[in-house]
C-alpha cells in the first residue's frame, strides 16, 4: 500500500510516531493508501525547518521568489493530467472537472501570486514639508496554512502561494480526507529544487496534527479554511496569543432568482450552483427562493434537468456529479435528507443513494435532490449540509428575499437572478454576505477580495488583501 510521506526540510520523512492513517478511495469506498498520522514532534520538526529558512527567503527579492514560485506553477501544469486523475481517485469528483478546474487554478494561484508580488507596492505620504511617512509591508515569518477536503490542491495553493510570495515560510498541513495531491507538490517542489524547508508540508488529521499546528508557540499566523465550528476552535487558541489569523468557514448560501431573470441563464448556471462538485463547494447555493411569478415553471424545469444528471464513475467523462468524499460525510447528507423529510419537505427529485455496479459498488453515491415544502427556520435550512441537497421556496417582494436571504448564521455567498439594475443593487446593498454573484455564479477574479461574513469567517483571502494579510505594515516617519 503506498505510503504518503511529510515533506520537511526539503526532505520527504516518515511521521515521527510510524503510525498511519487509511486514505479511501471514495468512489470504490476502499483504502488505497496511507497518511502519515502526524503529530507535535513532527509539526516542531516542520516549523523548526520553516524558522531556519526564513531569513534567507524572506530576503529574497520580489523576483528571486517570484522566479521559485513560477516554476511550482510550471511544474503542475506539466503533470496537469496526473494531477487531476489524483485529485479525482481521493476526492471523488469527476476527472474532467479536476482537469478543467482545481489543477488549472492550482497552477493558476501560485502564477497569480508570483507575478501579483512583483506590483505590491507600499505607501508614503507626504505629511508636511519635511516630513514623509512611508510604509514597510514586511514578511511576517513561520505561516501555518490549513485547508479542507472539498477543493483540495486548489484551495491549499490559495493559501500558500501569497503565504510565500510575501516572503513568509509556510508549514501547511493538507485535510487527512484528500492528501494526496498536497503529496504530489511535495515531490514537486523536491524535482524543480524548492529551497529547503521554505514550504513544509505536514499530513494528519485535525485534532492530532492540526492542532499541534495550531498550538505551536513559533508559528506567527495561521490561515484556515474549514468548518465554522473548527474555526472557533482555532479562534480560541490563537486569539489569547494575538496572532493573526485568516478564517474561510463555513456557509448557507442562498440563490435568489427573480421573476424578470432570464430564465434559460438562470436554470443553466442554478443545476451548476447546486450540484457541481456534487454540491460540495463553498459557495454552492443550498437554499432557492424563487419570486412566486415563475415559481412553478422555475421548479419543475428544475427538478426535470437535475433527474437527468448522471450520477456516475469520476472517470467516465459523461458523468456530471462523481462520489461523496468520504463515507462519514456521506452519511451526514443522507441525514439530512432524512431530516428534510420529519420535517415536513416533499423529495422533488432524489433524496437517495446511488448504487452503481462493477468497481463502484461500494461507493459513496448520492442522486441530487431538491427539496420542497420547508420553511427557512427548519434546521434543514439553517445548517450546512455541504452535499448536493437544495431547498426551494417562493417568495413575493425583494424586501423578504433580503430578510430570507439574511436569515441563517451564514454571510459567504449569495446569487442573485434578475435583469431589473435596481432590484439587483438593493439585493447587493442588503445582503449580508461577503461575495455577490449578480446573473453568474463562481465566475472568479483572483484579485477580488474572498471570504465571508458572520459565522461564514474572519479575513478576505484573494489578491491585495493576500498579501497585506500575508505581510506585517510597519510604518516609518522621517523628519529632515
Ligand atoms: P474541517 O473544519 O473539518 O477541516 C478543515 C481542516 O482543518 C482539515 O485539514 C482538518 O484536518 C483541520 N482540522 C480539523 N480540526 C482541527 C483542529 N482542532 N485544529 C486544527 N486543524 C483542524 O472542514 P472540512 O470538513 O475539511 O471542510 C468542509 C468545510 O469547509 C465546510 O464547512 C465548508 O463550507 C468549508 N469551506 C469553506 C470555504 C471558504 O472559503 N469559506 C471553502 C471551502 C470549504
Amino acid at each position: 500500500m503506498f505510503k504518503l510521506s511529510n515533506y520537511i526540510d526539503g526532505a520527504l520523512v516518515p511521521p515521527a510516531s510510524g503510525q498511519y492513517i487509511d486514505n479511501y478511495n471514495p468512489a470504490k469506498g476502499e483504502v488505497y493508501s496511507l497518511i502519515p498520522d502526524s503529530g507535535e514532534e513532527d509539526m516542531d520538526n516542520a516549523v523548526k525547518a520553516a524558522r531556519r529558512a526564513f531569513p534567507g527567503w524572506s530576503t529574497l527579492t520580489a523576483d528571486q521568489r517570484s522566479e521559485w514560485i513560477m516554476k511550482l506553477s510550471n511544474r503542475i501544469n506539466e503533470k496537469l493530467a496526473e494531477l487531476a486523475e489524483a485529485e479525482s481517485k481521493d476526492n471523488g469528483k469527476p476527472v474532467w472537472l479536476a482537469t478543467q478546474v482545481d489543477i488549472p487554478r492550482a497552477r493558476d494561484n501560485f502564477a497569480f501570486f508570483a507575478t501579483g508580488i512583483k506590483h505590491f507596492a507600499s505607501e508614503s505620504h507626504q505629511t508636511a514639508p519635511k516630513v514623509i511617512n512611508y510604509t514597510l509591508k514586511q514578511p511576517i515569518g513561520v505561516a501555518a496554512c490549513i485547508s479542507p477536503w472539498n477543493l483540495p490542491l486548489y484551495l491549499f495553493t490559495w493559501k500558500i502561494a501569497p503565504a510565500l510570495a510575501a516572503g513568509n515560510t509556510v508549514v501547511a498541513k493538507p485535510s487527512e480526507i484528500t492528501p494526496m495531491t498536497a503529496h504530489l507538490l511535495s515531490e514537486i517542489c523536491i524535482e524543480v529544487g524548492f529551497p529547503a524547508g521554505v514550504l513544509n508540508i505536514v499530513h494528519g488529521n485535525g485534532p492530532n496534527a492540526g492542532n499541534a499546528l495550531v498550538n505551536h508557540d513559533d508559528i506567527d499566523l495561521l490561515s484556515f479554511t474549514g468548518g465554522t465550528a473548527t474555526g472557533a476552535k482555532i479562534a480560541s487558541v490563537l486569539a489569547p496569543k494575538f496572532k493573526k489569523m485568516s478564517l474561510e468557514l463555513g456557509g448557507k448560501n442562498p440563490n435568489i432568482i427573480f421573476d424578470d431573470c432570464d430564465f434559460e441563464k438562470a436554470l443553466k448556471t442554478t443545476l451548476n450552483s447546486s450540484f457541481a462538485n456534487q454540491g460540495q463547494i463553498c459557495l454552492c447555493g443550498s437554499r432557492i427562493y424563487i419570486q412566486r411569478g415563475i415559481y412553478e415553471k422555475f421548479r419543475d424545469a428544475f427538478v426535470e434537468a437535475t433527474s437527468k444528471f448522471k450520477v456516475g464513475d469520476p472517470k467516465d467523462p459523461d458523468s456530471r456529479m462523481g462520489a461523496i468524499v468520504s463515507k462519514p460525510h456521506y452519511e451526514k447528507v443522507l441525514s439530512y435528507i432524512n431530516l428534510a423529510k420529519e420535517e415536513g419537505g416533499t423529495i422533488l427529485t432524489g433524496g437517495e443513494a446511488v448504487h452503481l455496479d462493477g468497481e463502484n459498488k461500494n461507493g459513496w453515491f448520492i442522486r441530487p435532490t431538491i427539496i420542497e415544502g420547508l420553511d427557512e427556520q427548519c434546521r434543514t435550512n439553517q445548517e450546512e449540509i455541504f452535499g448536493p441537497v437544495v431547498t426551494i421556496q417562493p417568495f413575493d417582494t425583494k424586501e423578504e428575499a433580503v430578510a430570507l436571504a439574511n436569515c441563517t448564521c451564514y454571510g459567504l455567498a449569495a446569487t442573485i437572478w434578475t435583469e431589473n439594475l435596481s432590484t439587483s443593487q438593493f439585493m447587493a446593498q442588503n445582503v449580508k454576505s461577503g461575495i455577490i454573484w449578480i446573473n453568474c455564479w463562481l465566475l472568479r477574479d483572483l484579485r477580488t477580495p474572498f471570504g465571508g461574513m458572520k459565522n461564514s469567517g474572519v479575513g478576505r483571502e484573494g489578491g491585495w488583501e493576500a498579501l497585506r494579510f500575508f505581510t506585517e505594515p510597519k510604518n516609518v516617519c522621517i523628519k529632515y
